[in-house]
């Protein structure tokens, strides 16, 4: 009987650790007799027929590189049933037998259609903005975070030395996540993000204490879902009204520096170890979930599950945020 064949792909936005991941989905996939195929530039990469066998060669030296040496996109085509029909015709052509996902929440929606059209598939949470239900932390979350605190640091030496505010916008899509727990991290003074209402007059108080005390390096940070950085400052110079604002505010906008560097330990063994986990569970016949981190273990979960629900921040993020004197505004009423 011929060997039995494994298929990899990135999606969606690239995140770091995605490489170590593709590398234990590969050599796990090897050690157990299986060949395995790299498909490029996601989804996009099946109906272009950008497939080629990973070996250990190809492998050697991905595993401290950001990024994603498979590519990655985001494919309109796969978006419709037509075209998941061709995909999957696509794959069958190529005698695959499975496929690894790693990316975002689209990419594992596109994960679970595949799953429903019978073609066994395992999603692995690839992600910097951590908005993935079911999983504690995605791959690249944790570099992205370090970058970002890193970031800030630098922003925070030349507030400092020049008496200025500043307003650094931070990733994340629809997820405050990255920014309230870089806010804790970085000792920002104020976080805006989705999950809560800012409060314009209480920041514009907090900082005008603040620069009447002598604090004057105060740091803002903003979550790319609530707004960008220019509307946010005009609307605090519209709250400030005639009197304007005793302090310059300064915009910063981190932007895709956030996406990139080298995986952090953290990235690289959480990687390793769901992209084993995924080839493992592939091979015993596991098929349709994603594997999660659960309480600092792995598990997998079934991706109607991941993708049937809205992930919850910790509550103890907002707690703790609030004790350390965070300003991040009021609940949301729904
Ligand atoms: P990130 O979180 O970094 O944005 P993502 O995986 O969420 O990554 P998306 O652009 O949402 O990024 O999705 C990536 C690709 O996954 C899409 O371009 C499309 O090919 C596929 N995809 C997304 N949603 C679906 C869906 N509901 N059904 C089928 N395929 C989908």
């Amino acid at each position: 009987m011929p060997a039995k064949t494994i298929a990899v792909l990135t999606s969606g936005g690239d995140s770091p650790g995605m490489n170590p991941a593709v590398r234990a989905v590969a050599k796990t996939a090897i050690r157990a007799g299986w060949r395995v195929f790299g498909i490029s530039n996601g989804y996009q990469g099946i109906f272009d027929d950008e497939v080629m066998e990973l070996t250990s060669r190809s492998l050697s030296g991905i595993l401290d590189r950001g990024g994603t040496i498979l590519q990655s996109s985001r494919c309109k085509q796969f978006m419709k049933p037509e075209g998941r029909t061709l995909a999957l015709r696509k794959l069958r052509e190529q005698h695959i037998d499975a496929l690894v996902v790693i990316g975002g929440d689209g990419s594992l929606a596109g994960a679970l259609e595949l799953s429903r059209l019978d073609f066994p598939v395992i999603g692995i949470p690839g992600t910097i903005d951590n908005d993935i239900n079911a999983t504690e932390m995605g791959v690249g979350v944790d570099t992205a975070s370090n970058t970002i605190v890193d970031l800030i640091d630098k922003v925070k030496d030349t507030a400092r030395s020049h008496r200025r505010c500043f307003l650094i916008e931070i990733m994340g899509r629809n997820s405050g996540y990255l920014a309230l727990t870089t806010a804790i991290a970085s000792g920002a003074e104020v976080v805006v993000i989705p999950e809560y209402r800012y409060n314009m007059p209480r920041i514009l108080d907090l900082l005008a204490t603040r620069y009447r005390n002598r604090l004057n390096d105060s740091i803002i940070l903003l979550a790319e879902g609530v707004c960008d950085a220019d509307t946010f400052i005009q609307h605090m110079m519209r709250e400030a009204g005639e009197q304007g604002l005793q302090q310059e505010v300064r915009k910063t906008v981190l932007g895709h520096v956030q996406r990139g560097g080298r995986p952090s330990h953290f990235d690289r063994l959480l990687a390793s170890r769901m992209g084993e986990l995924a080839v493992t569970a592939l091979i015993q016949g596991e098929t349709g979930s994603m594997v999660a981190l659960s309480k600092g273990r792995l598990t997998l979960v079934d991706l109607e599950r991941v993708c049937g629900g809205k992930k919850a921040m910790p509550s103890d993020l907002f707690r703790l945020a609030r004790q350390l004197g965070i300003e991040f505004g009021d609940t949301v009423e729904v």
